[in-house]
């Protein structure tokens, strides 16, 4: 049994079941036992890996949409470059590099990075400090200096804590995390339905049949970036994997190890996620007075800011392997299908109401 479980065991016994997200929170978060506060996760020996880290093209494709949106926002010459969830830093790191072409911009900038894990912390360090830009770090993205910014999240909002309702004769019950009969972790239905659930859902997923499982996530996070926005100017960037329309079904998943693992079999020691709903985050957005721009496939957005074009360059510099690996890092980003990315991710940006059209978004 892993450390951290012992610990939930004992907060059930004591308080009852929790909520999902709550056991999700704690799987991600635990100060001293969360799978983000203890280790690296990415990278062939790793998890997984994130799309920074199959190539440079990535970063810096994105580090170039930043710096066109500074354009588009009239190049003001303080800009603040925000990243939420920045990993090993490799984004970033690919991202300043690309906009040495954009001197005025590299200028401008000062990075924030919204950071929980102390681990990942000192390796962005390790991996940003001596790139001449001034970079500090934040627990949350309230806490970045008031100004416009500009704001970047891959593979981000999958991991914040997801909720989870199972529809009933009498309304939606919240799933939670209890003990069976030798106290071990099981999933539960709370007895009372949740208040208010069931008319804040889509009519859609309101009207699915008893046994019917949906996920939400709290609007917070995307609320007050998007009300930062729309105060003081910018934009911002979600990619991550998910679903263009809001549906029902269970999308919460362990890996460890590059592969699948049981939510409930060793918590702190596997990554938890779920999708995100993108119907979801451009709704909440909108609603701060935000304009909303996608979703779009990932594939076809990294195709509009030129990846193509990039590959084809780096393939032509190529020494021995390298070129096949570009390729491979082409296919595995963009193509679609179960192997690649490119279509089982997906792009959203939401910026201040006068800004646009953004770049990506504007065909
Ligand atoms: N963007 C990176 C890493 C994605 S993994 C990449 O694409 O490679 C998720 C990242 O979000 C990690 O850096 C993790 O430590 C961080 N994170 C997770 N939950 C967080 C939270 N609530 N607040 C801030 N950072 C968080």
């Amino acid at each position: 049994m892993t450390p951290l479980e012992t610990e939930i065991r004992e907060m059930i016994a004591s308080d009852g079941p929790m909520p999902v997200a709550r056991y999700m929170a704690l799987c991600l978060g635990h100060p001293r036992h969360g799978y983000y506060m203890t280790r690296d996760p990415f990278g062939a020996r790793g998890d997984f890996v994130t799309a920074p880290e199959i190539s440079q093209m990535f970063g810096e494709l994105v580090g170039l949409w930043a710096a066109t949106v500074w354009q588009v926002m009239g190049s003001p010459d303080d800009v603040r470059l925000v990243e939420l969830g920045p990993g090993r830093g490799t984004l970033m790191a690919d991202a300043l590099r690309a906009v040495t072409v954009v001197p005025a911009y590299r200028a401008a900038l000062s990075v924030h990075l919204v950071e929980v894990s102390p681990v990942l912390r000192r390796r962005q360090h390790d991996t940003l400090t001596g790139l001449g830009v001034p970079i500090d770090w934040h627990s949350d993205v309230a806490e970045v200096p008031d100004g416009p910014m500009i704001a970047i999240a891959n593979e981000f909002f999958d991991a914040l804590p997801i909720r989870q309702a199972v529809k009933q004769t009498d309304g939606w019950h919240e799933r939670m995390v209890g003990l069976d009969d030798e106290r071990r972790l099981t999933f539960a239905l709370h007895p009372a339905p949740v208040r208010g659930l069931d008319a804040a859902l889509p009519p859609r997923i309101r009207a699915a049949p008893v046994g019917v499982l949906c996920e939400w996530r709290s609007d917070e996070p995307v609320a007050g970036m998007a009300r930062r926005i729309v105060a003081s100017g910018g934009a911002a960037l979600v990619i991550d994997y998910g679903h263009i329309e809001s549906g029902v079904g269970e999308t919460l998943q362990a890996v460890a190890g590059h592969g699948f693992a049981d939510p409930l079999s060793a918590p702190g020691e596997m990554d938890l996620t779920a999708h995100v709903d993108f119907r979801a985050l451009g709704r909440t957005a909108a609603s701060e007075g935000a304009s909303v721009f996608g979703p779009l496939a990932q594939g076809e957005f990294l195709r509009r800011l030129g990846i193509e074009e990039r590959a084809r360059m780096l393939r032509s510099r190529a020494i021995g392997a390298q070129g096949e690996q570009v390729e491979r890092a082409l296919t595995r980003l963009t193509d679609g299908g179960p192997k690649g990315m490119g279509e089982l991710f997906k792009a959203i940006a939401f910026a201040h109401p006068r800004l646009g059209p953004l770049p990506g978004f504007d065909t």
